[in-house]
Order: structure tokens, then C-alpha cells, then sequence
């Protein structure tokens, strides 16, 4: 506790440090801050710090904080859970992102239930575990291209959850590989625009993320601590 700031400026700095190596600017790759098992107050407490945009993984989690919150201007929600067709209704109203389509159904029960247009990325399995969600990398174009007819869920790129491992740079070919999907997703010109979100990277791994070409790092333990879980 209170080293939610400080805990900002770190991951911060590393962002700006590995994109100056790069070349690459910082302003273009977004700092999710994944709140699943904290609550409203350490939000607010990462909002003070100037933190905008939470992911939160739990449809009745990101309610209860969405309605605690509502008052702070610009604060923005991705959901970057499983989430199951029926809590479409609760999840929509609420975010301008969605993270993690992984079928046709429940992009359309995305579609009926937005309010305004929300942004979506597909989680790709490439793991290939089968307890994980997510498509399996030769679903993807399928997928994709039936998305193109839904008016209010736009499709803006990939997102990936590679099995964990202790050592960061086991998902550096994870991080390539969604790249190169996205890459291939573009030239065959799949979907109506040209897709340009990455999101990929937890704590543990945002830099090599970063270095893979990251466009969105979804940080959660490294701000907010250890979760309960
Ligand atoms: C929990 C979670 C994170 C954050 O993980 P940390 O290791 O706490 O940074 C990122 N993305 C998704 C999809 C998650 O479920």
C-alpha cells in the first residue's frame, strides 16, 4: 500500500527507457493498468497519479468499480477477461475496449448491447493449451473476417496471454508470432481497416513485449502488489 505511485514512475520509466532504445515513441504504447482484485481506492489512488485506462477481468468487478468511479473524468475500461455472451450487457455500456473476442458469438452479442462504438482485439491462442481461451492462430482469419460486418465493435489488432514462464524472454517468440499474425492480417487485407493494436506484455515480460513491437502492456502486480488470489 502507497507505493502505487511510486510503483507508476518505475514502470513509466521503463516504458520511455525501452522505447528510447528503440527509437520507438512512448506515447504510442499505452499503459494498461490491470486492477482485477483491488479496489476502487487503489484505482483512484493510480488515477491521482494520472493513470487513465484500467482492465479488469470479472464483469461484476468492473460494475461495482465502474459505478464507484463514474465521477472521474476520462477514466476508460478494457476488459481483458473470458467473458461469457450473456454478461455482454453489463460489459458493453461500460468499456471502450474489449481485449479478448474469441468467437463470432460473442462479438455479436458486443455488437447488440453497445451503447457506441468499442474497440475490440482478438485473443489469439497460440500457446495452444487447451485451458486457455482465445483462437487458435489458424481460426484467426475467420474470425476476422466476419467481424467486418459488425458496425459499433471495430476490430483493432491481436492480443496474446503466452503460458507463463519464470524467465521473461521465453514469450519473446509468442510476441513475434502475434506480430507476424497481425502483419499477415494486413497484407491479405482481411479486415475492412488496417489493424494496428498489439497488446501483449504483463509485469513480467512488458519490456520484451515492448522490444516485439507492444502497442498496448497490461501491468497489474508491479503497480497495484500481489493480488489475493
Ligand atoms: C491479470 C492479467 C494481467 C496482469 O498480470 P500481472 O502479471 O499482474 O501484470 C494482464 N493481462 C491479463 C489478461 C490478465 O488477466
Amino acid at each position: 500500500m502507497g507505493n502505487i505511485s511510486e510503483n507508476f514512475k518505475k514502470i513509466r520509466d521503463k516504458i520511455e527507457e525501452r522505447s528510447a532504445k528503440l527509437g520507438r515513441d512512448p506515447s504510442k504504447i499505452k499503459l494498461v493498468a490491470i486492477s482485477k482484485g483491488k479496489t476502487a481506492e487503489d484505482v483512484l489512488e493510480a488515477y491521482e497519479t494520472g493513470q487513465r485506462v484500467f482492465g479488469e477481468n470479472y464483469a461484476q468487478e468492473l460494475q461495482e468499480k465502474y459505478n464507484l468511479l463514474r465521477e472521474n473524468v476520462g477514466i476508460e475500461w478494457h476488459f481483458t477477461g473470458h467473458l461469457q455472451k450473456n454478461k455482454a450487457k453489463v460489459v458493453a455500456p461500460i468499456i471502450s475496449c474489449i481485449e479478448t473476442i474469441d468467437s463470432i458469438e460473442l462479438a455479436k452479442a458486443m455488437e447488440k448491447r453497445a451503447t457506441k462504438p468499442i474497440k475490440a482485439l482478438i485473443e489469439v491462442n497460440i500457446g495452444g493449451e487447451g485451458s486457455k481461451s482465445g483462437v487458435k492462430p489458424e481460426d484467426l482469419k475467420i474470425l476476422v473476417k466476419k467481424m467486418t460486418s459488425l458496425e459499433k465493435l471495430r476490430l483493432k489488432g491481436l492480443m496474446i496471454i503466452p503460458p507463463y514462464s519464470d524467465n521473461p524472454e521465453d514469450s519473446r517468440p509468442y510476441f513475434k508470432k502475434l506480430r507476424e499474425l497481425l502483419g499477415e492480417l494486413n497484407s491479405e487485407k482481411i479486415y475492412t481497416e488496417k489493424l494496428t493494436e498489439l497488446s501483449m506484455g504483463m509485469s513480467h515480460d512488458f519490456e520484451i513485449a515492448i522490444e516485439e513491437g507492444a502497442t498496448i502492456v497490461r501491468v497489474g502486480t508491479a503497480i497495484f502488489g500481489e493480488r489475493g488470489e
